[in-house]
C-alpha cells in the first residue's frame, strides 16, 4: 500500500491525486462547521449520506447534459471526479428570502423573491467570504464576461432541476450553492458545476410542515442533523433499508 497524494484538504471534504491524469478522488468527511467554521462537530454518517446525495444530483445533472465534474461514485465516502481549475466563487441562487439575504434586505424569511436571483461571494476565508458583483469577478479577472454568463446559465438550469426534484419529494428548495471550474479538454475548455450538491450547501423545507431539512438544522441546533440528511435522501429513494442501516452506527442489540 502506498500513501495517496493529498491535493487539498477543506472542511468538509479532502482531494486526492485520482488514478489518472485528469482525475481526482473526492473524500467526503463527517466534519460539520458553521459560520466561517466557528462552530464545529463531527456527525457520524454525514460524509457517506453527502457522497451519496450528491452522486445522486451530479449523476442526474450529467444525464441532463449539465455539466459536472462528477464520473462515478468508487465507494461509501469517495467519488472519482475531473480535475478542474476552480473558480474562486460561491455562485447562490435564492427563490425565497432566508439566511444572509433577509438579514441584509430586511427581509422576512420564508418570502418568495420576486424573480429567481443569483449572488456571488468571493471564497476567501479569512475576508469571510464577502458579496460581490459581477464588475468585482470580470475587473479583477476572477470570470471573464464569457464565462460568468456560463455560470449564470449553469446556475439557472440546475435551480430548474433541483427545484422539480425536490418539489416532487415534498421539500421546497429555498436556496443553494454551487461552485464551478474550467474544465480542460486538448484545446477546448468549458465550464462545469464542481464541488458537491447536498443539504449542506442547500436550504431545504418540508413543503407541509415547514420543517428545515438541511444544515440550519446544525447552524441552529435544531435536532439531528444525521436524521435529517437521512430523511432528505430517503425520499429521493437513494438508501435501501440495509444502506439505511449502514449509516446510523453501531446499535445495541438486546
Ligand atoms: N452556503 C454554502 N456555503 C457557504 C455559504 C452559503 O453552502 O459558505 C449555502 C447555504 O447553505 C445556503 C445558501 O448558500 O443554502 C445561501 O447562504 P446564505 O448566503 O444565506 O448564508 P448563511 O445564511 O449560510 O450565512
Amino acid at each position: 500500500m502506498s500513501r495517496r497524494r493529498k491535493i487539498y484538504e477543506g472542511k468538509a471534504k479532502t482531494l486526492y491525486e485520482g488514478p489518472e491524469a485528469g482525475t481526482l478522488v473526492q473524500h467526503f468527511k463527517d466534519d460539520a462547521t458553521a459560520f466561517n467554521g466557528k462552530k464545529h462537530e463531527i456527525v457520524d454518517g454525514k460524509g457517506v449520506l453527502n457522497n451519496r446525495i450528491s452522486e445522486f444530483i451530479f449523476s442526474k445533472l450529467n444525464t441532463l447534459g449539465v455539466p459536472t465534474h462528477f464520473i462515478r461514485r468508487l465507494n461509501m465516502r469517495e467519488q472519482l471526479i475531473k480535475e478542474v481549475e476552480v473558480i474562486p466563487l460561491e455562485v447562490v441562487v435564492r427563490n425565497v428570502a432566508a439566511g444572509s439575504i433577509a438579514k441584509r434586505l430586511g427581509l422576512e424569511t420564508g418570502t418568495r423573491l420576486p424573480r429567481s436571483i443569483i449572488e456571488f461571494y468571493y471564497k476567501d476565508d479569512a475576508l469571510g467570504d464577502p458579496l460581490i458583483s459581477e464588475e468585482h469577478i470580470t475587473a479583477f479577472g476572477w470570470a471573464s464576461p464569457q464565462e460568468l454568463d456560463d455560470i449564470m446559465s449553469l446556475g439557472v438550469r440546475v435551480n430548474d432541476f433541483l427545484t422539480g426534484l425536490f418539489a416532487g419529494v415534498g421539500i421546497q428548495l429555498v436556496d443553494f450553492k454551487i461552485e464551478c471550474g474550467r474544465q480542460f479538454e486538448g484545446d477546448m475548455m468549458r465550464i462545469v458545476v464542481a464541488d458537491e450538491i447536498s443539504p449542506d450547501s442547500c436550504r431545504l423545507w418540508d413543503v407541509k410542515t415547514r420543517k428545515k431539512l438541511d444544515k440550519d438544522v446544525f447552524r441552529e441546533d435544531l435536532g439531528s442533523l444525521i436524521d435529517t440528511y437521512r430523511d432528505v435522501a430517503q425520499r429521493l429513494g437513494i438508501l435501501t433499508e440495509t444502506e439505511n442501516a449502514l449509516t446510523t452506527g453501531p446499535r445495541l442489540v438486546k
